[in-house]
């Protein structure tokens, strides 16, 4: 089989098959009409077998999370996922893992409404990398910069299952095997926040997603937008399965780091609470407060009255 040959087979129609989509696969450059938005959000991930999953992972839950890490990417921003070019270097040509992969990553595609416009199909250590390119509605992009001093921060979702999931990969943990499909599911199959982010872009003023763990993640914004955070470790959000497998002294440590949530972390003025609870509950989002946006710099975590010290270091590629 022929680089041709895999193109046309897996990836020449993948996703939801937009009108505004002039010319996909098959030319030089894809062409795309934009004349109904005035900014683009655009942004690339590269997923790296042994980095970025284990290599036990099947490759439709690859095709999938390759896609999800970048529309959680436009869920950060507030963007709407419009296009997305797939750049993949592949050991073999291996038809049923190029079936299975392309099926994930086509399914999420067309859930999400995206339409896989181009690409490169190179021989290598099996790398994936996905652009994405969104539209930023009138409403305008959320941004890292933009957290005020007496803002709350708040998150989506349960933090640390994914974590958890990997970790049940490893060790034997108290759960059942229904408990450990949920973890594992919360780690293959991530929902990038994109709909209910576009919904509750105008009550945020600052927001990210949540994929190298909470502690790195909101110290970002906190960095970029020149303030400190204040979190108390007992109200961030965890599941059953996870208070089961955290215990005392460091029971936080996971939620805290733990990468590969997709979840959102976000600041929301004072005045703006209610009007986003309102609409969380609509959407059927679970939006937690965990802190207050403070002056000064850097990320405190409080375990009631005394400081919460995270053991575990967040990931770094170096
Ligand atoms: P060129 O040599 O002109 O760069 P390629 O041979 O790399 O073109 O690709 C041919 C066409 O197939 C292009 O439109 C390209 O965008 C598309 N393409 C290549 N690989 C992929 C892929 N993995 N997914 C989607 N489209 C792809
Ligand atoms: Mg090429």
């Amino acid at each position: 089989m022929s680089e041709f040959s895999i193109i046309e087979n897996f990836f020449s129609v993948l996703g939801k098959q937009r009108n505004d989509v002039i010319k996909s696969v098959g030319d030089d450059a894809a062409l795309v009409d934009t004349s109904n938005t005035q900014s683009l959000a655009i942004s690339v991930d590269t997923l790296i077998e042994g980095v970025h999953f284990p290599e036990s992972t099947n490759p439709y839950d690859i095709g999938w999370k390759s896609l999800a890490v970048n529309l959680s990417d436009m869920a950060a921003m507030a963007a709407e996922p419009r296009w997305i070019t797939l750049a993949l270097t592949l050991p073999k040509k291996d038809d049923n893992w190029l079936l299975e992969f392309s099926r994930g990553f086509s399914d999420l595609a067309e859930l999400y409404n995206v339409q896989l416009i181009g690409g490169d199909t190179t021989r290598g250590t099996l790398s994936i990398s996905v652009q994405i390119i969104g539209s930023i509605p009138e409403t305008g992009a959320l941004r890292r910069d933009q957290a005020q001093v007496g803002d709350s921060i708040y998150v989506t979702g349960f933090l640390g299952d994914a974590a958890l999931g990997l970790k049940s990969l490893h060790e034997t943990l108290p759960l059942s095997d229904t408990e450990k499909q949920k973890l594992l599911e919360k780690l293959n199959r991530p929902r990038p926040k994109v709909t209910e982010s576009l919904k509750l872009a105008s009550y945020i003023n600052a927001a990210i997603d949540i994929s190298d763990g909470l502690s790195a993640d909101l110290s970002h914004i906190l960095k970029a937008s020149q303030v400190a955070g204040l979190v108390d470790v007992n109200s961030v959000p965890v599941s059953r399965s996870y208070r089961w497998c955290n215990q005392f002294p460091q029971s936080f440590d996971l939620a805290l780091c733990g990468g590969d949530d997709y979840e959102l972390c976000f600041t929301v003025a004072k005045d703006n609470e209610e009007k986003l609870m309102t609409e969380a509950e609509k959407l059927a989002l679970r939006c937690t407060k965990i802190g207050e946006i403070t002056e000064g710099a850097g990320l405190t975590f409080m375990n009631g009255k005394n400081e919460y010290s995270v053991q575990q270091k967040a990931f770094d590629h170096f």
